[in-house]
């Protein structure tokens, strides 16, 4: 058997294989467009792509795609064969510079949110050189963006490359003014922590909620749930153990450092967590994940849910997304230095991350808001929907020192200067341990915890590196202009604490008078909901940000904001129709059929003579029957809600209607056929139970 080291990145187009393949010149000039960004010429793409094939078909690939990350969140593919006529009749395998540089799938199909309407229909993937291609299946898989033919991204991944782009370029802006000259890059890093559940296959086929929707829609709470905490850290079940085990073969072979597996706080709930990675990679990287997560589990007759709130009643599942910006020669900018000039490099850019997400709160909340994350922020298990940032005591302690004047109890002087006193060394061990919060450091790196399961990670970290950019935008524009660079420096970073503290809270975030504090005090955003924050999109201020950057346009924007309303729309109404389906053809008849039965018994019983008692089938059939007529009622009050939303067309509008009446009119039909679920006979009841979905997989 192959060792780990021998299969790791084995289906990958890596580095190590285009070293060995490619002559030297082609690998050189290459590598100038992957570390660099230049742009590639067609006769070094030919060279590339022949090789590419060779490797590819070597290893048993047929057939090539463009592979992008359109508006659905999820991935896309189009398979073409590598195969071409030969004049003797048969068939050569070819594939050229042109077909690995750009695709043009037909673009109709997939979400543009308006964008197609103001432009022509078709768009193009084009190669992105700085994410490995690989082998899937029988396929050469191409990492590519997406755009239109005008030029508008149509996907995540080219706003996350222009994103990378601008802190980069504003973060070196920063560099060159505390004497950097040698530093060509910044680079922003990402390892994602995915959570996810497992549940038996033919259990998961029994439920059309699940099939429907990846979420239960109905389900009494069974006699055990998280309350012990046995589950978290716990011994691993055989089968799940088996399934990681493939998983992390499967994960390795494409060169994705799948590093540490656990059980989480939930009972069929585990996390997965990589190596961290360049973010573009560790985008793709996290698709992919969730993709072969699903797949692998189905060999192993399980499902993996990523839905963020699988079942009500025990936590739900999210993303933890650790970031953190360094430069290329592996400087992490967010780690205290050695000497006084780079801790006041670190103070700075610490600064600009307090200060990004301070004025784009809105955005980060945004960045996660799905119909499926609402369920999760703000219900105590996941951070609230306030966004705020943790520092930790010493970090805390650190700033508070510099924005009074005051003596830092850490260090000998009476008052620290910035770029002329050391600051002590943190104590990283102390800094991790709030899990609250939506926004952490955690030593040299931030750990943003909003994101939903299912969330592509571009989102969060196209505003996170936009944000960020903007901020040390500011700050260079300041410095750079500045006659006494060091003064200037001190009194900004004195000014940004003072303006910016109110984003920063090291208590408990599940705490309601956080919130209150949060919103009444500070002026801090609560969006609850995805309809709540999704226009601010397009608040002045964001397009502002966002266009000086060249991270969006401001179509591009429009689109977005109509495509995430439109998808929250489209989910809620999907699930209130998959519950009204379950309740006419599956609850109800259940319910009847055992009221049936209590009905029978107790004529059979009767007839037997009028002194028999019936008190225990009669109060039960009574209780049944009354939560029947309930049950009717509530759906057709869910049907009505649904008709009456044809009426709304703008998609604004339509989004407040759902948010408001068909999710209350839900919530309202499950409680009571979570009640009738408790008094059915177990027999009758038409699908696999809670304990049975959370408990099944041993
Ligand atoms: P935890 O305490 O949450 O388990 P770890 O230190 O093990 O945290 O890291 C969690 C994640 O953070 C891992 O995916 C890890 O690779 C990632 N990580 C570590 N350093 C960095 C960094 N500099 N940039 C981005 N991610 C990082
Ligand atoms: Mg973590």
């Amino acid at each position: 058997m192959a060792t780990v080291k021998e299969e790791f990145g084995s289906l990958v187009f890596d580095d190590r294989v285009m070293k060995s393949m490619l002559p030297a010149e082609v690998y050189a000039s290459l590598k100038k467009t992957i570390d660099e960004g230049k742009e590639l010429d067609l006769t070094v793409a030919n060279v590339v792509a022949a090789a590419m094939k060779d490797w590819a078909v070597e290893r048993g690939a047929t057939h090539y795609t463009h592979w992008f990350q359109p508006l659905t969140g999820v991935t896309a593919e189009k398979h073409d064969s590598f195969i071409s006529p030969a004049p003797d009749g048969g068939v050569i395998m070819e594939f050229s510079g042109k077909e690995l540089i750009k695709g043009e799938p037909d673009a109709s199909s997939f979400p543009s949110g308006g964008l197609r309407a103001t432009f022509e229909a078709r768009g193009y993937t084009a190669w992105d050189p700085t994410s490995y291609a690989f082998i899937k299946g029988k396929t050469l898989c191409i990492p590519t963006a997406f755009c239109s033919y005008g030029g508008e991204a149509l996907d995540k991944k080219t706003p996350l490359l222009r994103s990378m782009e601008a802190l980069s370029q504003q973060a070196l802006r920063i560099l060159r003014l505390f004497g950097n000259t040698s530093v060509k890059r910044v680079i922003s890093s990402v390892g994602p922590e995915q959570e996810y559940f497992l549940v038996d296959r033919e259990m998961y086929n029994q439920r059309k909620d699940l099939i429907y929707t990846g979420r239960t829609l109905f389900g009494a709470k069974p006699p055990k749930g998280q309350e012990m905490d046995d589950h978290y850290f716990g011994v691993i079940k055989p089968r799940v153990a088996a399934y990681m085990e493939d998983l992390n073969e499967e994960l390795w072979k494409l060169g994705i450092y799948a590093k540490t597996e656990h059980n989480e706080v939930a009972p069929a709930q585990h996390e997965l967590a990589p190596i961290y990675s360049t973010t573009n990679i560790a985008t793709d990287h996290n698709q992919l994940t969730m993709e072969i997560m699903q797949k692998v589990a189905l060999r192993h007759g399980l499902v993996c849910l990523l839905h963020e709130k699988p079942f009500a009643g025990v936590n739900g599942s999210g993303k933890h997304n650790n970031w953190s910006i360094a430069t290329d020669a592996g400087q992490n900018l967010l780690s205290p230095g050695e000497t006084p000039y780079e801790n006041a490099q670190f103070l700075l850019f610490l600064c600009a991350v307090i200060q990004a997400v301070d004025d784009y709160q809105d955005l980060l909340r945004i960045a996660v808001a799905t119909a499926g994350n609402d369920h999760r922020l703000g219900a105590n298990e996941a951070p609230p929907a306030v966004v705020s940032i943790f520092l930790g005591d010493e970090l805390n302690a650190v700033l508070e020192a510099i924005e009074t004047d005051a003596p830092y109890s850490g260090i000998a002087k009476t008052q620290m200067k910035l770029g002329a006193d050391v600051l002590p060394k943190f104590n990283r061990a102390t800094t991790d341990r709030n899990r609250t919060s939506p926004f952490a450091s955690t030593g040299n790196k931030f750990e943003f915890r909003m994101l939903g399961s299912s969330n592509s990670i571009a989102c969060a970290n196209i505003m996170l590196n936009a944000a960020v950019a903007e901020s040390l935008r500011i700050y260079a524009d300041r410095l750079e202009g500045a006659a006494d660079f060091e003064t200037a420096l001190h009194e900004m970073i004195k000014k940004t604490i003072k303006d910016h503290k109110r984003i920063i809270f090291n208590g408990n975030g599940y705490d309601d008078a956080w919130i209150k504090e949060a919103t009444e005090k500070r002026g801090l955003c609560n969006y609850r909901t995805t309809p709540d924050c999704m226009p601010h999109l397009l608040d002045e201020k964001n397009v502002r940000m966002l266009v000086s950057h060249k991270v969006y346009s401001e179509v591009e924007l429009k689109s977005r904001c109509e495509i995430m309303l439109e998808n929250y729309c489209k989910t809620v109404v999907i699930e209130a129709n998959t519950m009204v389906d379950m309740v006419k053809k599956q609850i109800l008849p259940a319910v009847a059929g055992y009221a049936g039965e209590l009905a029978g018994s107790i004529a059979k019983k009767q007839a037997v003579g009028s002194d028999v008692s019936c008190g225990y089938e009669k109060g039960t059939l009574k209780k049944l029957s009354m939560l029947a007529d309930q049950i009717s009622q509530y759906t057709a009050e869910l049907e009505t809600v649904l008709l009456g939303l044809k009426e709304a067309d703008d998609i604004c509008e339509e989004s407040y209607a759902i948010r408001d009446t068909v999710l209350a009119a839900m919530s309202k039909l499950r409680v009571v056929c979570d009640e009738a679920e408790t008094v059915t006979a177990e027999k009758y009841w038409p699908f696999p139970t809670y304990g049975d979905l959370l408990f099944g997989v041993k």
